[in-house]
């Protein structure tokens, strides 16, 4: 017989417990992607699109030295800027994007990046996760940013059962106090990485096993899970 689901009540209480637990796992955990200012963090967000945030990192310096501005960026030479930025893959759909992203930005916010969501998602390349990490991480405007890792765990923790990013959004941002979502979300992103992947998840490694009820899903033994865990760094 399947067990019957927890009351909303148990469900709210578990969640903030599993977000306790990962904030004293990851007491370190932040954005892997280097930046100074919203706009570098805006352009290498962009860049990570099918990427590694590793992978960027080794661009950006080299990118962020040459342009410095919105208005550098409108003005980019398109191969120039190609070059720069072919590492990190798509890269002409990245040019694209980031070159329209400096136009709008002198054509429409004098240069600036805007601090709301709904500024930043009529940017080009800007959608709602890109918008959540430059308002989370470089605004300090509370932002859940789902990913990859955060959707696979949001489900597997029994916080969620949609599959479209936007719903995810809600439902655990209805389940976690708002001051926490930008934490949250390099949280589950960074156990993601390191132990809860997603074809083979280290369960019997796992500081979260008896919160979490998909444990069982990855091996239990506890040798085999460990040889699962990656240790990174991912950045
Ligand atoms: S117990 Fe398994 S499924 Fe649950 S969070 Fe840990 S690794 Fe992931």
């Amino acid at each position: 017989m399947t067990p019957d689901p927890p009351s909303r009540t148990a469900l709210v209480r578990r969640a903030r417990r599993i977000n306790r637990e990962l904030a004293q796992l990851y007491p370190d955990a932040h954005c892997e992607l280097n930046f100074t200012t919203p706009l570098e963090l805006l352009v290498a967000t962009i860049l990570s699109a099918q990427c590694t945030d590793k992978r960027v990192n080794l661009v950006t310096p080299v990118l962020f030295a040459r342009y410095r501005t919105a208005a550098d960026y409108a003005a980019a030479d398109r191969a120039e800027l190609e070059k720069i930025i072919q590492s990190t893959g798509f890269f002409r759909a990245k040019a694209n994007s980031v070159l329209g992203l400096g136009q709008a930005l002198c054509d429409r916010f004098g240069g600036q990046v805007p601090g709301n969501l709904a500024d930043l998602v009529t940017l080009p390349g800007v959608g709602r996760k890109t918008a959540n990490v430059v308002l989370g991480n470089a605004f300090g405007v509370p932002g859940i940013t789902v990913d990859t890792h955060f959707a696979r765990l949001a489900r597997r923790f029994g916080w969620t059962t949609q599959t479209d990013p936007e719903k995810i959004e809600a439902e655990v941002g209805a389940l976690i106090p708002r001051p926490e979502w930008t934490m949250l979300s390099h949280r589950l992103i960074w156990h993601g990485r390191r132990v809860c992947q997603a074809r083979r998840p280290a369960c019997g490694a796992c500081a979260l096993a008896r919160l979490c009820p998909s444990f069982g899903e990855g091996p239990t033994d506890e040798d085999t899970a460990r040889k699962l865990v990656r240790t990174g760094p991912f950045s």
